[in-house]
């Protein structure tokens, strides 16, 4: 049974008070809370065994690098990698982005394609456009319609023996809408393109599995999932990771220095030049842990709910308009009232306790196609409520009372 109540109590930072009213947490897109058992293992690392790992040969040094690695596999089971080394851990969803566009630097040629889809971060448009101007590569975009689909017939014509890369998210975190990524996957195959799918809204939500999406790369950040930020998984097909040159030099990524010549380390190590955030990989695990103890359909279940709720709601406010209609997306609703700026209504929120991001949200293509500035975004994570969302309704209508 999914119980909310004793789920709440997981996380202590529910209970604060914000300018007097109880924290209502809406901001999930951009980070999610923590729960005590991911702060307990963080707490235990710096308490008890806190030290460099994969070097040491004493105990410390030991234990830290066992937690580390017992850390990758949980990673590499939840997401079903074939082997633990396709699991590059990494600051986060910006991070391994980079580094597999960086290293496409060195495979791509003056006049390869390379296509985004229109409803991408700009985590995930600024360093394709980097690699198409420092190799040539051209940049094509798959475009979306009114309710914030890709349009797919559009994706097949951009392809062709030109395409060398797709890139795409699994879930827009401007609108929350779920996209096809097993056809484009596929798609992009039947073409000898490879695939990179930018996970960081997906993973909070539901449980990808690689190996059957057939997917070539992965990327996700812990902090939207309920552990630390600056901390990440990049997964790589074998095949692709062995293709890519090293992103960074340093330690813990050679296997033998001279000054004439260095070899690489084996995979995963390749990728992970100096020291990790060792702690943030623990509790990443731990975070993933956590998840899964819940379960991931008891979760996607329930969040379905809330945004079912809450959209109801919300369209019977007069003017309120919802960007992202698509019959398939998750808890993310991005909504403007009328002509009030986002901010204001925003800001009045916050008086309330209510957090709700307003802005663009690293996403400024979307919101040129809608022709706006910016929308209110609330995004609800497993740990909220039905109450939560009444009150926020109720504190919506009175900042509109305030502003029209
Ligand atoms: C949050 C987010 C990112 C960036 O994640 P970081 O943890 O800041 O690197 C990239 N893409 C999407 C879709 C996101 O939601």
């Amino acid at each position: 049974m999914f119980d909310v109540k004793a789920i709440r109590k997981d996380f202590p930072i529910l209970n604060r008070e914000v300018n007097g009213k109880p924290l209502i947490y809406f901001d999930n897109a951009a980070t999610s809370q923590t729960p005590q058992q991911v702060i307990d293992v963080i707490v235990d690392y710096y308490s008890n065994y806190n030290a460099n790992i994969h070097r040491g040969v004493h105990s410390l040094s030991q234990e830290a690098t066992d937690a580390y690695e017992q850390a990758r596999l949980k990673i590499q089971k939840h997401f079903n990698a074939k082997h633990p080394y396709e699991v590059i851990l990494t600051s986060g969803t910006t991070h391994g982005i980079n580094l597999v566009a960086n290293g496409f630097s060195s495979l791509l040629e003056k006049g390869d394609e390379v296509i985004v889809s229109a409803l991408e971060h700009h985590s995930n448009i600024v360093p394709w456009q980097m690699l198409c101007e420092r190799t040539g590569a051209i940049l094509k975009v798959i475009p979306m319609n009114e309710n914030g689909e890709l349009i797919l017939s559009e994706f097949n014509s951009l392809l062709n023996e030109n395409t060398k890369l797709v890139f795409v998210n699994h879930i827009s975190n401007a609108l929350g809408t779920i996209n096809p990524i097993k056809d484009i996957i596929e798609k992009a195959h039947s073409v000898g393109a490879a695939v990179l799918v930018d996970g960081a809204q997906s993973c909070p939500h539901i449980k990808p599995d690689v190996q059957e999406l057939d997917v070539d790369f992965y990327v996700c950040s812990a902090h939207k999932m309920c552990g630390p930020t600056g901390v990440g998984m990049l997964y790589g097909k074998e095949k692709w990771l062995k293709k890519l040159p090293p992103y960074q030099g340093g330690g813990e990524m050679i296997a033998e220095v001279t000054f004439e010549k260095t070899t690489y380390a084996d995979l995963p190590h390749k990728f992970e030049a100096g020291t990790p955030n060792i702690c943030g990989g623990i509790a990443f695990g731990a975070a993933i842990d956590y998840m899964n103890q819940i379960g991931f359909d008891s979760i996607s279940q329930y969040e379905h709910g809330l945004l079912e709720y809450a959209t109801e709601q919300l369209l019977q406010i007069e003017g309120l308009k919802i960007y992202g209609t698509s019959k398939n997306k998750t808890s993310v609703i991005s909504f403007n009232v009328g002509n009030i700026h986002p901010y204001d209504i925003g800001t009045i929120l916050d008086k309330m306790g209510i957090a709700v991001r307003t802005g663009h949200h690293c996403a400024q293509p979307i919101m040129d196609f809608y022709k706006i500035p910016g929308t209110i975004r609330a995004s609800f994570m497993f740990y909220n409520t039905k109450e939560e969302i009444d009150t926020f309704i109720a504190s919506l209508k009175k900042a509109v009372m305030m502003l029209s």
